[in-house]
Parts: structure tokens; C-alpha cells; sequence
């Protein structure tokens, strides 16, 4: 019997996995792949990310496989430098390899206690009142308390749950992977140029040791879900370029489609969804990696709290009310990003007329803070505007803030010297520190690392931390 069996070693999946272990929840996680991906799509870690990175001591290891960059630039690939000031102590963005990440992920997961077995799908399940039986592709049944569907775009978990996925299919495909080709470097540049003139997104460039990477649209959309061929690439390649370039020994082949949906709930009983397998939208602005491991950053001590025995009842369905919101926001911004990257005339002039908006410092600020989530704020009710909002990592007595973070608990931060967490210190942990740069009194942070509450009142904190962190021990 686990705590929790995840579906799917991705990203999301193994960073909730390494969340729950934690707090001590038994965890298995369940790949159907035998063996780690082996494309290489190089994604890019947005502020936030790379500071829950921070917030669970994972960034010195990351950020030797990573490649820093500016962080501006990426809504829509609207040419301009961010804004001065941004309020993050990692305020770039870092290009890292997905497997990579998947891998560091997994790692980290493993060290903590987390049980990986790969070769191994989900083929169906069924709930009770007190846990889930999970059913392999082979047959074996395995049982857990919760199940939770990190399992991709095409997730047989939300298709079980009878889960809706509304939303726009995909109207292009594209087709990428690395391969060897058969003609010279300087024929192929010519005809890439030719061809880029009236369709930027084709491309075929070396990678590396003979490698070339080709990214080709594909006109026909079909919805298959296994890998596309050589032969397919080969036969785009005719179509768009008028030569198949030779191309042989491929590396390794994939295809993505720009469908943009949501599912409908992320939570039925005891079964939850994060990450792909909860929303898919085009890659414009590089979000779904991030947005998916902020849920399972999201959900992962909740699920826990639940799991411990100390959740209010509420706090499982805060997932969904925080999350569901930010992923249909996501799922608005690519949608504006794939419009403004058409080349239709109407499109292009508001492409023009917002890239002259972008000049205003608070219009570059405002879509930076969307792309890279650091401008999510969850509604925690009325209060200051900080409350609901991430905090971002300020220098405290001991060091940086978020090196207090990395056991994901609660903190109060308590400039009055004068507060305490009670009975509750088994779950939060208490800085007194005058010289702290706030300008509240007070403040309580959730594991996640968002603003709970500010005062200086001891009963009304005593309120919140019950909101948060369910009844006091004895
Ligand atoms: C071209 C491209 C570029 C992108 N660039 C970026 C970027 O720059 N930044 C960014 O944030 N995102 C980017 N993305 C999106 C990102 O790759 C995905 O959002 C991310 O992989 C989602 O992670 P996930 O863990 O939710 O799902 P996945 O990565 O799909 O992982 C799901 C896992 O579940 C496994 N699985 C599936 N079914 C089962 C089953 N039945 N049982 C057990 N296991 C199962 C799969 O094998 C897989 O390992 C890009 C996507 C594309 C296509």
C-alpha cells in the first residue's frame, strides 16, 4: 500500500514526487518508457521555476546544466529587453536540456525516498472510499491512497476519470528531430534561406558532431499518437523544400501539434491531475514545463497535509481553485502569442501596435510577470496586495529567505520579536528578525513559498495558520 502513485516521470511527476517525500508520504511513481527520453528539447526555466529551484536547494545543481540568458523577449518573441527592477533574485532565464531537468528531477526525488519503476503503465483504476487500486498494462494491481495523473497531454488518467478536455484542436503540426543528412552545408544553407523568406518556423541546422536538427510544419494535422517516421520527415521535406536533403540515421523523432485545451476538473475524489495531462497549448513563451511543476509545487504539500492527517478540509480543493485559474490564463496568452505570430496583415498590425506599447515600462513588466508567473497572485480573500502573491527570496539574518524553504514548510517571519507558531511548530517554522526587508510587521508564508497572511495580531494569526495548517497539536 503507497500514500501516492503518480503516473508519468515527467517533470511534473517527479517533482511532486520529490514534494511528498517531504513530508515522509510513501510515493511511487510509474513510467511507462523503460528508459529516459532521448530527444533533446532544450526548454527554458522561467523566473519562477528557477526560484522554487532555489526554495528546495536544487539551483547550484541545475545551474551548472543551464545556460543563463536575459529574460526578456519571449511574449510572442517580441524583440525587447525586460524591464529594469524586476523584483527576483533570479531575474533570467535559464535554457536547459528537458531530459536534464527530468533527470535532476527524478534524481532529487529518488534521494529523497521516492520509488521510480519504469516499463510501467497505467492502464486503468478504480477509487473507493479509502484509496485506489491502480491497474498495470500487464495486469498487476497495485493500491494507494491517491492517484495523480501526471501522465501527458494524451493521459489515460483523465481519460478513465471521464475528465472533459475542451478546447481548440490543433490546426498545424510540426514535425522535429536530429538526423545526418547527405548534401553539403552550404547547399542546405541556401535553401533554408529561400525557404525561411516566406516560412520562418523551418529549419535545419547543424547540432553537432554531424547531427542536424530539422524542424519542418506538416500540412495535414492527424492526431496519432505514436512517433512520425523518417519517411514522413523525408516526404515534408519534398513538400516544403523540393529535396528530402538526403536526410538518414536519425537520432531521434518527434512531433508536436499547437491544440490548446483544459480539463474541466483536476480533482474526482481521489484522484487528481498535473501538469500536460491537466492542460496543452502551443509552446509560444515556453510556459507548459514550468506551468505543470508549479502545480505539482501546488499541490504536492497539500496532498501531503491530507495524507499526514493535518488538512483542513478545504486545502485539497485549493488546488484546483489556485491552479485551474492560472493554467486558462497561460492558455489566453498563447493563444494571443500564436495570433500575433501570424503573418495576416491584421494580425501583424497589432503585433506592430503592441510591440510600440511594450515601450511603456509597465506594459513589458506586466507581460513578463504573466510568462514567467511571477505576477500570479491566488485569492486569498481581501488584504494588502502582497497577500496571495509569491515572495520573492530577501536577504535574512541566516542568509537568503529561500534557504529557510527547503524542507517545504511553513514559515512565519517575524520582524515584532514578538509572535509565535505554537502548536503549530511541528509544521511551521519560526524566524524572529528585526532587520528583515519587508515593510509589514509580520508575515506567514505556505510551503510553496505564497504570502498566507500579514499583521502583527496573534490571534488573528493563530486564525490563519488554522486556515492553513489545520488544528494545533497538543
Ligand atoms: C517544441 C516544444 C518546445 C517546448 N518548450 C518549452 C519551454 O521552453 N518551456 C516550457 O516550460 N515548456 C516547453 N514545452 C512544453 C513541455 O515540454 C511540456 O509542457 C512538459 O513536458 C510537460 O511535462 P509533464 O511532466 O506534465 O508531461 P510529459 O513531459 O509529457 O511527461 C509525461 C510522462 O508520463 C509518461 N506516461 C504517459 N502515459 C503513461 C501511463 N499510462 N502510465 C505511466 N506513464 C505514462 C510519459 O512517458 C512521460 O514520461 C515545449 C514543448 C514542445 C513540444
Amino acid at each position: 500500500m503507497f500514500d501516492v502513485i503518480i503516473a508519468g516521470c515527467g517533470p511534473t511527476g517527479a517533482m511532486l514526487a520529490a514534494e511528498l517525500r517531504l513530508h515522509d508520504v510513501r510515493v511511487l511513481v510509474l513510467e511507462k518508457e523503460t528508459e529516459p527520453v532521448s530527444f533533446v528539447r532544450i526548454v527554458g526555466l522561467h523566473i519562477r521555476s528557477i526560484e522554487l529551484m532555489a526554495m528546495r536547494g536544487l539551483l547550484e545543481r541545475i545551474l551548472e546544466h543551464g545556460r543563463q540568458r536575459p529574460a526578456g523577449a519571449y511574449f510572442a518573441a517580441i524583440d525587447k529587453p525586460a524591464p529594469k527592477g524586476l523584483e527576483s533574485a533570479h531575474a533570467y532565464l535559464l535554457g536547459i536540456p528537458q531530459p536534464v531537468i527530468v533527470h535532476l528531477l527524478e534524481e532529487h526525488a529518488i534521494g529523497l525516498g521516492a520509488q521510480v519503476r519504469r516499463g510501467c503503465a497505467v492502464a486503468g483504476f478504480e477509487q473507493d472510499d479509502e484509496g485506489v487500486t491502480v491497474e498495470l498494462a500487464d495486469g498487476e494491481q497495485l493500491r494507494s491512497r491517491y492517484l495523480v495523473g501526471c501522465d501527458g497531454g494524451r493521459s489515460t488518467v483523465r481519460k478513465l476519470l471521464g475528465v472533459g478536455f475542451p478546447g481548440e484542436p490543433s490546426r498545424t503540426a510540426t514535425l522535429m528531430g536530429e538526423m545526418e543528412v547527405g548534401v553539403p552545408q552550404e547547399e542546405i544553407a541556401v535553401k533554408v534561406t529561400e525557404i525561411n523568406e516566406t516560412d520562418k518556423s523551418f529549419s535545419l541546422r547543424p547540432f553537432g558532431e554531424g547531427v542536424y536538427r530539422v524542424v519542418v510544419s506538416v500540412a495535414e494535422v492527424s492526431d496519432r499518437a505514436e512517433p512520425p517516421t523518417l519517411e514522413d520527415f523525408k516526404q515534408q521535406l519534398r513538400t516544403i523544400a523540393g529535396t528530402d536533403f538526403g536526410v538518414h540515421s536519425p537520432r531521434w523523432l518527434s512531433s508536436f501539434g499547437d491544440a490548446t485545451r483544459l480539463a474541466e476538473r483536476y480533482r474526482v475524489g481521489r484522484v487528481l491531475l498535473a501538469g500536460d495531462a491537466a492542460h496543452i497549448h502551443p509552446p509560444a513563451g515556453g510556459q507548459g514545463l514550468n506551468l505543470g511543476v508549479q502545480d505539482a509545487f501546488n499541490l504536492g504539500w497539500k496532498l501531503a497535509a491530507q495524507i499526514r492527517g493535518w488538512a483542513p478540509e478545504t486545502l485539497l480543493d485549493t488546488y484546483q481553485a489556485e491552479r485551474h485559474p492560472v493554467a486558462e490564463d497561460v492558455l489566453d496568452n498563447t493563444r494571443a502569442q500564436m495570433e500575433l505570430s501570424s503573418t495576416e496583415p491584421g494580425p501583424q498590425a497589432v503585433r506592430r501596435l503592441l510591440t510600440e506599447l511594450m515601450d511603456f515600462d509597465e506594459v513589458n513588466r506586466y507581460l513578463i510577470e504573466k510568462i514567467t508567473a511571477i505576477g500570479i497572485r491566488y485569492d486569498f480573500g481581501a488584504g494588502p496586495d502582497l497577500l496571495g502573491r509569491r515572495l520573492r527570496d530577501i536577504d535574512v539574518k541566516q542568509g537568503h529567505l529561500y534557504g529557510l524553504l527547503h524542507r517545504g514548510r511553513g514559515l512565519l517571519l517575524d520582524r515584532t520579536e514578538r509572535l509565535t507558531v505554537g502548536g503549530w511548530s511541528d509544521r511551521v517554522d519560526y524566524l524572529a528578525d528585526p532587520t528583515a526587508v519587508l515593510d509589514v510587521p509580520c508575515i506567514l508564508l505556505r510551503p510553496d513559498g505564497h504570502v498566507a497572511w500579514i499583521g502583527d495580531d496573534q490571534q488573528d494569526l493563530d486564525d490563519h495558520l488554522s486556515r492553513w495548517f489545520g488544528k494545533p497539536a497538543n
